[in-house]
């Protein structure tokens, strides 16, 4: 066993709350998070009272619930095509790409701006920077190492090698 475990940041594009499910304490969600829902106008967060349903039950015809400031209507705490990332998420990644000590590109494209410009960020500090990913992207000749192969496979691995960690 290590005696020492590094300090980790988990940039995510995903809108569920898998990573916490699955115990990473210090998650940057990049698109929002589904399960933080906010007033379309006045932006006040919004609890529903009896949890977020599974399903409507109203089917396709439930409304969404109103905002009980301003009756305005209550949307995903996500981010729409053509909206701007949440900016607290955005800078603390940025901060995170700029300052770690090794950037793992986990099964990701890479395609998807602005999230993609992370590895850019961080070899532009100079930092070891590893791909993985099942299939060839742009990032192979880019990053430090690149890694072929699925991250459920090859992350369990490369953290036993590195950190002794099973
Ligand atoms: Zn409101």
């Amino acid at each position: 066993m290590a005696d020492h475990v590094p300090h980790f940041t988990l940039i995510t594009q995903n809108v569920d709350d898998l990573h916490e499910r699955a115990g990473s304490s210090h998650v940057l969600h990049l698109h929002g998070e589904l399960a933080h829902p906010y007033c379309e106008s006045c932006r006040r967060p919004y609890i529903y009272p009896a949890g977020i349903p599974d399903s409507p039950p109203g089917g396709a015809r439930l409304q969404p619930p109103r905002c009980t400031a301003c009756s305005a209507k209550i949307r995903p705490g996500v981010v729409w095509f053509g909206e701007r990332l949440p900016e607290r998420p955005w800078v603390a990644a940025r901060e995170a790409a700029q300052h770690c000590e090794v950037f793992l590109c986990c099964g990701t494209s890479a395609l998807v701006q602005p999230a993609a410009s992370l590895i850019d960020v961080a070899i532009g500090a100079g930092v070891t920077t590893v791909q993985i990913n099942p299939n060839p992207t742009d990032l192979d000749t880019s990053a430090t190492v690149a890694i072929r192969g699925p991250s459920g496979t090859v992350l369990p691995r490369l953290v036993t090698v590195t950190w002794g960690l099973s």
